[in-house]
């Protein structure tokens, strides 16, 4: 259903600002359709913008804590207002099923909620009296923060750094990424409307806004999320002017199912199924590669294929029983394929998965048919490099040192899972080198917002979500009162 395309802007210092140039953002369902257009900033406007929140950030018009929270729950009241309106954007312009466009603002609003509940406690000064005086501890706001986000959870990726930021006293510029930049700009203006001008800023763009974004002397902190390789220019242009950052980078997460799990346990193999293909398997935090014990691998395998074959429904994402839409865009597209390619000429046996629903849409939409991999080597990129789309290799493994190396070995660590007897699968957890781990779950099913999220090694710097994620955006600044004024170790 072909509806009139929409167009969103910019948001400066609280006015939308219309541009000349826009980025055009087809429907990947049927790209012949444009969903919408947003505007494609330039340096200046950039500049402007982060004016704007540097500016708004000195007035310090705003920094009643509990006036941030009654402005943040009216924007949280919008957004639920919103949500199917804004659901059926989203998946329109992204490609994943309306159910799964439903649960990403749902997941959003959680977290908003629990920022809302929990940053009073993360800001409150802290009184100590002690042996040696009073010291007296604070959690200020770090200044203007620059947000940069991926295509594949844009909304959700984009309020993660929006409440938090705001709630604890910062104001934002907010990059989206080209590839899904229209439903996270409406959400982004309705939560900017609760705020005074030049809070929150909204531009658009590729690189050369998000160059001016982290290499900005007035930019103070940079929340990412993408892709590591971005992140190490992200980290360049940074180091001029040493600004705080998180960054949530790629992961090649993997699944490992010891000798004790149940193949016969059919709600864990359909969690295990659809945590490996949701959202057309373009998660950060999903199974990339499964290692299976030797011992009931064959079994295992059989039992993922029945289960592949009964909840993988690939289709139009607005039609009901579709669990798997299009992938999001040409490019990733072609890059599964030739990954899958390079593990077919390499000998692997290629497996095609679920039911498409919707066989009229496969060509001229970006779609893929989710597949297993069979086969592959250890170290064949279909295994090492992060896919990001519906193809997963399962591979056997003998023993626990083997998989525990074969997991570690990898320049990533952001989510992992276990699956087996709990006891064993958590001995297991303890020795993986991640930022989280789930026990018999995996991806959006495992996650708790009231916990900590993000990578180790090359999958990241910091945490967002849990209170340690509203700490990431304050600075503690330490006033020490002591209470003897003698100098003790200088001679006099
Ligand atoms: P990407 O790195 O290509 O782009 C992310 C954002 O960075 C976009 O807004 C893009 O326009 C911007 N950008 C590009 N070049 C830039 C530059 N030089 N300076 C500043 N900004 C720049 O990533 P993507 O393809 O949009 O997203 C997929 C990647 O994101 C995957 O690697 C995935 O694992 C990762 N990801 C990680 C998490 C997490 O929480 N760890 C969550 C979701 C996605």
């Amino acid at each position: 259903m072909a509806t009139e395309p929409i167009t969103v802007h910019a948001i400066i210092n609280g006015e939308k600002i219309k541009t000349e140039k826009t980025i055009q953002r087809e429907n990947p369902t049927h790209p012949e359709e444009i969903v919408g257009y947003a505007p494609n900033n330039t340096k200046e406007e950039t500049i402007q913008a982060i004016d704007a929140a540097f500016n708004a950030f000195k007035s310090g018009a705003w920094s009643d804590v509990n006036e941030r929270i009654d402005r943040m729950k009216r924007a949280i009241q919008k957004l639920k207002d919103a949500t199917d309106e804004i659901a059926e954007l989203l998946s329109r312009e992204h490609g994943k099923a309306l159910y799964d466009a439903k649960g990403e603002i749902a997941i959003s609003i959680m977290w908003m909620e629990f920022a809302c509940d929990h940053v009073k406690k993360v800001v409150t000064p802290e009184m100590k009296e002690h042996e040696n005086g009073k010291t007296i501890i604070t959690f200020d706001p770090i200044g203007v923060v620059s947000a940069i986000t991926p295509w594949n959870y844009p909304i959700s990726l984009s309020t993660i750094k929006i409440a938090p930021a705001l709630l604890t006293g910062n104001t934002m510029v907010l990059k989206p990424s080209p590839f899904a930049p229209l439903a996270v700009s409406r959400v982004t203006e309705l939560i900017a409307d609760e705020f005074p001008p030049g809070v929150l800023n909204l531009v658009n763009g590729g690189a050369e806004v998000g160059i001016e974004l982290t290499s900005n002397p007035k930019v103070a902190k940079i929340a990412f999320t993408g892709g590591t390789n971005t992140a190490k220019h992200i980290m360049k242009a940074a180091s001029e002017t040493i600004k705080k950052m998180t960054l949530e980078l790629g992961g090649n997460d993997a699944a490992i199912v010891l000798e004790d799990f149940d193949v016969n346990d059919e709600r864990a193999l359909r969690r295990m199924v659809i945590s490996n293909f949701l959202t057309a398997g373009q998660i950060c935090m999903i199974a990339k590669r499964v290692y299976v014990h030797r011992s009931i691998y064959d079994a295992f395998v059989e039992k993922y294929i029945e289960a592949a074959n009964k909840w993988i429904r690939v289709g139009d994402p607005f039609h009901p029983d579709v669990t798997i839409g299009p992938v999001n865009n040409k490019n990733q597209v072609e890059y599964v394929k030739s990954l899958i390619e390079d593990a077919k000429n390499k000998g692997a046996k290629v497996i095609p998965l679920g039911k498409v629903l919707h066989p009229e849409l496969m060509d001229n939409g970006y779609f893929l048919q989710p597949t297993l991999v069979l086969g592959a080597d250890y170290h064949d990129p279909i295994v090492v490099e992060e896919q990001f789309g519906p193809t997963v290799p399962i591979l056997p493994f003998d023993d626990e040192e083997q998989v525990i190396e074969l997991h570690n070995e990898s320049i990533y660590g952001l989510t992992s899972s276990v699956w087996g007897e709990e006891e064993h699968a958590i001995r297991v957890a303890r020795r993986i080198e991640a930022g989280t781990t789930m026990i018999n779950t995996a991806a959006v099913q495992g996650l708790d917002v009231r916990f900590p999220f993000g990578g180790v090694k090359q999958s990241g710097v910091g945490r967002e979500y849990g209170e340690e994620g509203l700490k990431s955006y304050t600075e503690t600044h330490v006033i020490n009162i002591p209470k003897s004024l003698e100098l003790p170790y200088i001679p006099e």
